[in-house]
């Protein structure tokens, strides 16, 4: 018996009772029924909509793409297909119709449906699993950024771990690189195994940690040493989280490891180094401050506060400069202690020492500073003293001279020479020390006169040149403003320069004298081609009794004070010396005058 055949009226209800979309099409392509899944799944308000000629969806206003996201071109809907080709047909399709934005993702499948040979028309069936695709694109999603967080991790020498708490398996990526029970790689053990691997020392408390986050269900944060061979081992940060299932036990423990043992290495030897800085800043008796770049006092260690104030907040109130690149080598100061007694202090600075502070030492030079003026003082009297025998000695001398100069003496003569030029030494000595004492004293006076120095200077060179047999001293050039100046402390200054330009150039035979107006205003040059002084070297020869000590020059004779006595010459004419020079090619002094004020 054939079955009744059911009702429209029947089947419409059913039909739209079903989940899937389903929409009928007559043989020319027309949208003659769809159910409730269908024209919802469209987004047609109602299932009358489409209901006309020509109504395929095409038409209706749809935007349709591919999986890809390409247009789907109306010809290859599977309905039309269907209809061409009397076969069915599936795609997949996106639907969007605007002003949605959102896509159905729809698997659509065409069949025909014949009565005897003749196409009736298409069935199709839309399956909507929007939401499958969706997780897809999450889990893609997911992927890759875990594919970005391996490499970040990679990069990091870092790895990801995960311990899946109900099932005990610990599972670990290569950047953790445990060393001994679990190979390289991705690795798998059990929570046990992981604690295993771990430094006998330091098993129970990261076991505890773990633990105790796994109770309170939060954050932990362990560092571990892993045995290597022999002594040897690795250090481990890893930190980490715990994740509970619905119920709130703790189901999973997840996060990441990196191998600390470079930067543990490196705060130890920070550690060791602040702590070798700190004894040395506190034990020392030399005050020293740590300041920012503006002098204001970060850090003072003991020495310091036996010394300045503690109301001292800053050392700019001492005088120091701000700008401390000014600032070489070593510095004096003068400071009234707490005690109410004057100190003398050498100061260095050593700029940016840490980024963005200065640190300061400050020796106290004051026993020193004392001695020295004392010795001055002592020296001073003796070369006073000193003054008339050696004028009478001198006197003498030339008397020797006048009466022995004859050629049945001329061992004799050899002798008397000798006496004259160490007399000489001990006058220039005498004379030194004089002006030395009259310098701190401020006694040094100036007898200033109208001089032309193209004379003073030629007739100076011929008159040294006569004591010198090894050098030739060149005088160039000419000088045509007139000055004004202490003719004798002018002489004095060019006999200490052109001196040294002999003494410190041993394996020369030249010394060239040059007279130029720079700007203006008169110089004299005067160069050699000896063994130089080193920039570090050039500001500090000005200094009273120093001298460059270096080997080379050991057995080279002077007390040291020509230069600061020629310097501070110099400065009481208004005037300056200056220095070129190159270790190994030779020094320039520039001594500079003023123009006269009177022409
Ligand atoms: P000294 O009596 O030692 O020559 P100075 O005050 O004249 O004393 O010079 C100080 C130091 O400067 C010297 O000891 C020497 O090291 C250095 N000096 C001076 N002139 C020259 C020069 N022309 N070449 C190299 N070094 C020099």
């Amino acid at each position: 018996m054939k079955p009744a055949p059911i009702s429209d009226r029947l089947l419409r209800p059913i039909l739209d009772a079903f989940l899937y979309g389903i929409t009928v099409q007559n043989a020319s392509g027309d949208l003659v029924y769809m159910n409730q899944a269908a024209a919802q799944l469209m987004g047609f308000s109602s299932q009358k909509t489409p209901l006309r000629k020509g109504a395929d969806g095409v038409r209706s206003g749809f935007l349709m793409y591919d999986a890809e996201g390409n247009h789907f071109p109306a010809d290859r809907l599977p309905g039309r297909l269907v209809i061409k080709t009397h076969t069915p047909h599936t795609a997949t399709i996106r639907f969007r119709k605007p002003p949605s934005t959102k896509d159905h993702w729809t698997l659509v499948t065409a069949v025909p449906v014949f009565t005897g040979d003749t196409l009736e028309g298409v069935v199709n069936v839309l399956h909507d699993y929007t939401k499958h695709a969706r997780s897809d694109a999450l889990h893609k999603q997911v992927q890759e950024h875990e594919n970005t967080l391996r490499m970040a991790l990679d990069v990091a020498n870092m790895g990801v771990w995960d311990w899946e708490i109900p099932g005990n398996t610990f599972s670990w990526s290569d950047g953790t690189k445990p060393r001994r029970s679990l190979t390289r790689g991705n690795k798998q053990g059990t929570f046990r195994q992981f604690l295993n691997h771990i430094h006998v020392k330091d098993r129970e408390a990261v076991r505890r940690v773990i633990l105790d986050a796994g109770k309170k269900r939060g954050k932990f944060e362990a560092e571990f040493r892993i045995p290597g061979r022999g002594k040897s081992h690795r250090w481990m940060l890893k930190r980490g989280e715990i994740l509970t299932d619905k119920k709130g036990r703790p189901a999973r423990m997840i996060g990441v490891g990196m191998d600390s043992t470079r930067q543990k290495k490196m705060e130890a030897e920070l550690a060791e180094g602040n702590r070798k800085f700190r004894a040395v800043f506190n034990s020392t008796n030399v005050a020293m401050f740590i300041t920012d770049t503006r002098l204001r006092i970060l850090e003072s260690n003991t020495a310091a506060s036996r010394l300045f104030f503690p109301s001292l907040r800053s050392l700019s109130r001492l005088g120091v400069p701000e700008e401390v690149s000014t600032l070489n080598g070593d510095n004096e100061l003068i400071i009234t202690t707490k005690e109410g007694v004057t100190k003398t202090l050498e100061y260095r600075v050593h700029p940016s020492f840490l980024p963005g502070k200065h640190l300061f030492v400050f020796h106290d030079i004051t026993s020193r500073a004392d001695e020295d003026q004392r010795r001055e003082h002592l020296l001073g009297i003796a070369s006073h003293e000193l003054r008339t025998p050696l004028a009478s000695i001198k006197a003498f001398i030339a008397l020797l001279k006048r009466k022995y100069l004859k050629k049945e003496y001329e061992g004799m003569t050899a002798y008397i020479e000798k006496i004259d030029e160490t007399s000489d030494s001990v006058v220039r000595l005498v004379n030194d020390f004089l002006d030395i004492a009259r310098i701190r004293e401020n006694r040094l006076e100036l007898y200033r006169e109208q001089i032309d120095l193209n004379t003073l200077v030629r007739e100076l060179a011929a008159d040294l040149q006569l004591t010198i047999p090894t050098h030739t001293l060149h005088v160039r050039g000419t000088i045509s403003t007139p000055v004004e100046a202490d003719r004798q402390r002018i002489s004095q200054v060019l006999i200490n320069i052109i001196k040294n330009a002999v003494k410190y150039s041993p394996d020369a035979d030249s010394v060239i004298i040059r007279l130029s107006d720079r700007n203006g205003s008169p110089r004299i040059s005067i160069r050699d081609f000896g063994i130089g002084i080193e920039k570090s070297e050039q500001k500090k020869i000005f200094r009273m009794y120093y001298k460059v000590h270096a080997k080379s020059h050991k057995r080279i004779y002077g007390l040291g004070a020509g230069l600061f006595i020629a310097r501070t010459i110099m400065e009481r004419h208004n005037g300056s010396i200056k220095i070129q020079s190159k270790p190994g090619e030779g020094s320039t002094f520039h001594i500079d005058l003023p123009i006269s004020s009177k022409p």
